[in-house]
């Protein structure tokens, strides 16, 4: 079989895909929505967190030097002239030999320098008995002692997790300036390809990857815009790109009719609508991975095997969502691990293999989870990871030891990574 060898190694095509692809505008953005997405401002703290210095215990607001030699054996007496909630300043102030009772959070009423909590008293009718000395500041929280006003808090460029949200509510900001989601349109091909709930004629399989790459889309924060599936023509691959192109989309990825089949007239189509700049990446699987620019949008023409789809996606099309979004490039999540399992391969191809991990001592080993061929969609559901065989081997021997591309990082909370 005469095959042109890709030019494109993974680092290539990684770099030619993400030198054609532009951040998207930032857009207002209530603070839940911008969850997973870069902030485009800078956020400055308005005021002090926390805004007034409060309490960390629950227990008695005092002086300090009044519990000058306090112990179990020699308790000082306090009288208590207040009772304090979180919520409410104290319009009583604590003078020498009085305490106010007070709560987790409440403000230090004035005059109080230190909280002895009720673990080290005895309360005693309108008094109370405290057990143990306490330094100056002992369990209060000084105001601004998180963030102080005018600080600069969160900086354009991070990327809002949970914790970033939290601190925006405590700052008060319902909305942040965040990068938009990218709108991906997702187009199948193949006369073979039926609609999920279309009856399954002779000949015909479910349209499986508009579903996995949609997925991935949204895992990695972008709005899958479906645009149903083209059959093998000239007319109706052109016409449902050209109508993808009308859906406002940022990105389209295409699966399938890209490899060197009879019947692949996507790749016929593309050539003419869209400006490619490679076909093929030497990687197994996803050989078959094009891309270019239609109009202004970026292409990525995926495999049609439905692991191949997936990988391409995971190698090519989560980087390009990535700069899209704002984000910086960072390599895919990996751990190492030792390939317990053996396997032939071609030189000169990068492989990603589908592995199980398994904790082995304080690192991991990786087992196949079954065959690997293109189309064998149960071995990625039963994947943790994508082991990677570097492109010099022809045979790789069990119990080297390898990179592996986590697909889903939940399963290895508390590894190594
Ligand atoms: P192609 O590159 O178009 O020849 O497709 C390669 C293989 O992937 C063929 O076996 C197709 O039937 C299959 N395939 C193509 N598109 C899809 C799809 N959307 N869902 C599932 N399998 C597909
Ligand atoms: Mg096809």
């Amino acid at each position: 079989m005469t095959e042109i060898y890709p030019r494109y190694s993974v680092e290539e095509a990684q770099s030619a895909v993400l030198e054609r692809i532009r951040v998207l505008e930032a857009e207002e953005t209530p603070i839940l929505d911008a969850l997973g997405r870069v902030l485009a401002e800078d956020v400055y703290a308005e005021y002090d967190i926390p805004p007034h210095s409060n309490t960390a215990m629950d227990g008695y607001a005092l002086r300090a030097e009044d519990t000058r030699g306090a112990a179990a054996g020699s308790p000082v007496m306090l009288r208590v002239v207040h009772n304090l909630a979180a919520g409410y300043v104290s319009d009583r102030a604590v003078s020498q030999g009085t305490a106010i009772r007070i709560m987790t959070g409440a403000p230090l009423p004035p005059g109080a320098d230190a909280v002895v909590p009720f673990e080290r008293t005895e309360a005693d009718g309108d008094r109370v008995r405290v057990l143990e000395e306490q330094p100056v500041g002992a369990n209060v929280r000084a105001a601004g002692e998180d963030v102080h006003g005018g600080d600069l808090v969160l900086v354009r460029g991070a990327e809002l997790g949970p914790a970033e949200i939290g601190m925006l509510a405590a700052l008060g900001r319902p909305v942040v300036r965040a990068h938009r989601r990218p709108r991906v349109g997702i187009l199948a091909t193949g006369d073979e390809v039926a609609a999920i709930d279309a009856p399954l004629r002779p000949g015909q399989i479910r349209n499986a990857n508009s579903y996995s790459n949609a997925a991935q889309v949204l895992r990695y924060g972008g709005i899958p815009v479906p645009l149903g599936i083209a059959r093998d023509s000239t007319e109706a691959i052109r016409d449902r790109l050209r109508g993808g192109l009308r859906e406002n989309i940022d990105l389209l990825l295409t699966s399938g009719g890209v490899s060197v089949g009879d019947f692949d007239v996507v790749k016929k189509v593309l050539a003419e609508e869209a400006e490619m700049h490679f076909w093929q990446v030497r990687m197994r699987p996803g050989k078959p991975f094009a891309f270019g620019r239609i109009g202004d949008v970026p292409l990525l023409g995926l495999p049609g095997n439905p692991v191949s789809a997936m990988v391409s996606f995971e190698l090519f099309g989560r980087p390009a969502l990535h700069r899209l979004m704002g984000k910086r490039h960072v390599p895919h999540p990996t751990v190492r691990a030792v390939l317990l399992d053996s396997l032939d391969k071609r030189k000169g191809f990068r492989y990603f293999v589908r592995v199980r991990l398994e904790r082995l001592g304080r690192g991991y080993a990786a087992r196949l989870t079954g065959e690997q061929g293109s189309g064998i969609l149960l071995s990625m559901v039963r994947a943790d990871g994508l082991a990677v065989i570097p492109e010099e081997y022809e045979h790789y021997r069990a119990g080297g030891t390898v990179d592996v591309l986590l697909l889903d990082c939940n399963v290895l909370a508390g590894g190594n990574a």
